[in-house]
This record gives C-alpha cells, sequence and structure tokens, in this order.
C-alpha cells in the first residue's frame, strides 16, 4: 500500500470507530490493507470467516468510511487469505491515488452491498499503481454453510468470527454445555450425537453452536458441514418440494459430516418438514455424522413434536445453559468490551452486569449505548456516563420519586427544614443539601432543569447546572459523601433507609 493509501486507511479505521462503534472489532486494524485499485479499496482478512462477515455485516460501513476518508466514490472489496487482489497496474506514469477517482456525489451510497461491490468497478479510475501480489486462485472450499431462505442451491456463510470458544465465558449455568460441545468439536461424531443445547433465549446457544463449527473447520477444512437454522432447513425443504428438486434437498443434507440446526423447536406444527427430518436424522446418525441441535426447550417440553423425535434427541446429550451469574456476566462484558476494542473498568462492567440478569444480548446492547454515547459527547466510558446511559433502565420500571419526596428524605438525612431548602439562605449547611435535592431531581426526575430550579424559591437554571456539577465533582472527592448521596438514592428508589 502507498503511503496515500495508508492514510486513507487510517482514516477509514478512525472514521469506522467514530461513526459505526458497535459494529467496530478489535480485528479491524488487522486487517491487510492491499490497496486501491479499480475503484475499491482491497482489505485482506486473516481467514474466510472474517471475509464472509465482513461482507455480510460490514459492506456499508466499510463504504461509508472508504468515501468520508478518500472523499472519492470508491467501494470497498474484502479478500480472503487465499483469494487474488486486483491485477496489478501496467500503464505506468498515472498516479494510483485517489484523488484521480470520480467523486462522491451525495446520495450515491445504496444500501447492497453487491451494489456497493458493482459501484466499485462503475467507479474505476485510471489505471491504479499498486504493488500487489499477483492473483492468486481462490481457495476451495468443501466446508458448506448454508443460507437461511437461499434455494437449495445457494450458499451464504452465517458464522460469526466472534463465536470461537475463546471468546465464550464458562460458568456453572454453562459449564456442561460447553464441555460437551469442545468434546463434539474435537471428535465429530465420536462422543455425543446428537448433541442437543436448550436454554432461554440470549443464553449463548448460537454462539456454542458456531463454536463448534468454526473449530471443526479449523481442524478439519474437508469435512462437508451444514450449519442452518430451522427456519432455514424448512424453507429449504418446502422450496426443494416446490421446485421439484428433493433429491438434492436429500443429497445435500444426506451427505454432510456435520449437520448443524439452531433453534429446531421451529420445527413444531410442521408435519412434513418433520418427517423429512426424521429420515434426514436417522440417515446421518446411522453412518454416525454428528448432528448438532439447539432448541428453547428440552426435547420433551417441545409442543407438538412427534415422540419419535423427543426419543431421537434424547438418545445422544442433552444439556442446558442456564443464567449466568453475576461474575459470569461481568466476565462477558469485559470480553465484549475487549472484542469492540475498547476498555470497560471493572465498576462499569458490574454496575452493567448488576442492572442486566436474564439476557446476555441485554449486555451487549448497554455496551452499545455506552459506546454511542461515549462518541456523541466525547468522553471516555466510566460509571458516571454509564449511569446516565443506563441509568433509566431499572428505573422506566419503577416510579419515580416526586421532587416533594426528594425534598422530605433529604431535609430528614440533613436535619434541615423544609423551609430554609427552599429559601434564601446560602450557608453551607443548608445550600449543600439544597444542592443535593436538585441533583438527585434532575437525575430521578423528569423535571426539566428550569421547573427544578422552580422548585427551589424560582432559582434559575444555570443555578441548577452549577449544583449537578458540584455534587458530581464532591462525589468524586469524597468518598463518604459518594455514600450519602447513594444511601439517599437508595431510600428514594426502594422505599427503605439503606442500612
Ligand atoms: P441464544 O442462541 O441462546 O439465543 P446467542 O448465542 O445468540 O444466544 O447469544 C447472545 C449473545 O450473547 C451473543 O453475542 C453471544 O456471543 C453472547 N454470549 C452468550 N453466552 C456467552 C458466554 N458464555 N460468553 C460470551 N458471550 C456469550
Ligand atoms: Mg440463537
Amino acid at each position: 500500500m502507498t503511503d496515500p493509501d495508508r492514510v486513507i486507511w487510517d482514516g477509514m479505521l478512525s472514521h469506522l470507530r467514530r461513526h459505526h462503534p458497535a459494529l467496530c472489532r478489535h480485528w479491524f486494524s488487522d486487517l491487510e490493507p492491499v490497496g486501491i485499485a479499480e475503484g475499491s479499496v482491497h482489505l485482506r482478512a486473516s481467514s474466510d470467516v472474517h471475509r464472509d462477515y465482513l461482507r455480510r455485516e460490514c459492506v456499508d460501513a466499510f463504504v461509508d468510511a472508504a468515501q468520508t476518508a478518500s472523499n472519492s466514490l470508491l467501494a470497498v472489496r474484502f479478500l480472503g487469505p487465499g483469494d487474488g487482489g486486483p491485477v496489478p497496474a501496467r500503464a505506468p506514469g498515472r498516479d494510483a491515488s485517489v484523488e484521480s477517482l470520480p467523486h462522491a456525489a451525495a446520495g450515491s451510497r445504496g444500501a447492497d452491498s453487491r451494489e456497493h461491490e458493482m459501484r466499485g468497478s462503475a467507479a474505476r479510475g485510471p489505471q491504479p499503481m499498486l504493488r500487489m501480489p499477483p492473483p492468486s486462485p481462490f481457495v476451495h472450499r468443501t466446508v458448506h454453510v448454508s443460507s437461511e431462505a437461499g434455494s437449495v442451491g445457494s450458499e451464504i456463510v452465517l458464522l460469526n468470527p466472534d463465536y470461537v470458544f475463546d471468546n465464550f465465558i464458562v460458568g456453572p449455568g454453562n459449564r456442561w454445555a460447553y464441555a460437551a460441545s469442545v468434546a463434539v468439536a474435537e471428535s465429530p461424531g465420536q462422543s455425543y450425537n446428537p448433541l442437543f443445547i436448550h436454554g432461554d433465549v440470549g443464553l449463548g446457544k448460537t454462539h456454542l453452536l458456531q463454536a463448534i463449527c468454526l473449530r471443526i473447520r479449523e481442524r478439519w477444512p474437508d469435512r462437508v458441514m451444514h450449519y442452518i437454522s430451522c427456519d432455514g432447513f424448512i424453507n429449504n425443504f418446502m422450496q426443494a418440494v416446490q421446485n421439484n428438486e428433493t433429491d438434492e434437498f436429500r443429497h445435500r443434507f444426506r451427505e454432510v459430516d456435520v449437520l448443524v440446526i439452531d433453534d429446531i423447536h421451529f420445527l413444531t406444527k410442521r408435519e412434513r418438514s418433520q418427517e423429512e427430518f426424521f429420515h434426514t436424522f436417522n440417515s446421518l446418525y446411522q453412518q454416525k455424522k454428528q448432528i448438532i441441535l439447539s432448541s428453547d426447550a428440552p426435547p420433551e417440553q417441545i409442543p407438538h413434536l412427534e415422540n419419535r423425535l423427543v426419543s431421537r434427541f434424547r438418545s445422544g446429550l442433552v444439556t442446558e445453559v442456564e443464567k449466568p451469574t453475576f461474575e459470569t456476566r461481568v466476565a462477558i462484558l469485559f470480553t465484549k468490551a475487549r472484542l469492540r476494542g475498547i476498555e470497560l473498568g471493572r465498576g462499569v462492567a458490574e454496575y452493567i452486569a448488576g442492572l442486566f440478569d436474564t439476557n446476555i444480548r441485554e449486555l451487549e446492547g448497554a455496551i452499545t449505548r455506552l459506546q454511542i454515547r461515549a462518541t456523541v459527547e466525547d468522553r471516555g466510558i466510566d460509571l458516571e456516563l454509564a449511569r446516565e446511559a443506563l441509568g433509566d433502565e431499572p428505573r422506566a420500571a419503577a416510579p419515580q420519586p416526586t421532587i416533594e419526596e426528594i425534598i422530605k428524605v433529604v431535609c430528614a438525612f440533613y436535619d434541615v427544614k423544609r423551609i430554609d431548602l427552599l429559601g434564601k439562605r446560602r450557608h453551607k449547611s443548608i445550600s449543600l443539601p439544597r444542592q443535593v435535592c436538585m441533583s438527585l431531581a434532575r437525575q430521578h426526575t423528569r423535571l426539566s432543569l428550569e421547573e427544578i430550579g422552580a422548585q427551589f424559591g424560582g432559582r434559575d437554571h444555570t443555578t441548577v447546572i452549577h449544583a449537578v456539577k458540584s455534587v458530581k465533582s464532591k462525589r468524586k472527592q469524597d468518598i463518604g459523601f459518594q455514600q450519602t448521596v447513594e444511601r439517599l438514592e437508595t431510600e428514594l428508589l426502594h422505599g427503605s433507609p439503606a442500612n
């Protein structure tokens, strides 16, 4: 990559971090910028899984970043380790810099990823001069990962490179499911067959299934594997029936080494699909091919699932993923933050882990909100930001305290009279409780600055801002004061004095 190209790539990375923080992964900075050619920035990923993920999830954001960083109508092409890059230019004397490319026109960004790739060619500038490796043939892949809804022949890779075993936090609720998944990934078809993982939504079933696929793919690239959602299986089957392609369908699903079906509970009430799946299952099972399934309930509790399927599912290992403990949630938060290239202090992680305890997606959503707020406000991610960004989550369900309640609680705690608190006196013994009141009102009610000021003897909004700031900085400096405010908050929000 030439220096100007390098500048564009650096600009792209910082644009991505700033404008698409939730999408960013720490491994983006390991992408190899091959160069700019044929109107596209070419980026090489370290594995086909990463490349496919980028193509599937990230094209729009990368095109946005490329066009912003270059101020040109650039497209982006993602390459895998074995993919040939663009053909090196032959025309000497022409500058490959992006200035020579057509400038981006407003509204030119389409939504479809293929459109971006095509637009790259359409926007082809003069012959670029790049030091590119000669094109190499695409690596032949024997591992198949099936599309959700495509026709029998189509394939879209669905694996998420984040979903590896290394990124899976093991805790008391998922220890057995994890161990069984690793065992199956190490010796498909030989340990537990079928492996059936069940549990509530957002507890890591898909992550484990994909981790198995990624491990098998890494260890035995020659094994044929189908990873598909149950919906995908049903859709594929229905389409095959419609198009008279059931033979192809059977061939496709019965001649694999590993079949992975996510959310198998969706098979209920689909009689023909159940029938087809039953035969698929038997065929694979007899050949000692590995079958891995996930579901939101154990086999016998899936409504309308035929008994013969229930007993098939139970014939291997049935294991559950349960709610993560507090410590597991904290560890997951650290992992998710690291993947996004951000640092999370323990206090922040513990704060978030305390707010959400049923679904790990909520933890991820919380990190996203923190990231966005930190970016928009150009601040670091600390406890204060976390409280501001997520503070109303649990309170949304709980009733908010009224300003009268706040005044009452604060007066009682500081042993001051209401009339003094609302009056003009500026003595510290009064002004501090008054500021605490204002700050609590600001944080725990929906009153505006003006409305709060009006409650305290018609003070204006700048006084309230000053009070909120003073309390905030005193909380940071004085641990005793911090505990006092927390105690008042507990009393206001939960109705009983904290001991
Ligand atoms: P499910 O399929 O059970 O609904 P997912 O596998 O989609 O849940 O998990 C939801 C999110 O939570 C994913 O981003 C996943 O990586 C994450 N997750 C769940 N369990 C863990 C864990 N033990 N360690 C790390 N991440 C986890
Ligand atoms: Mg899932």
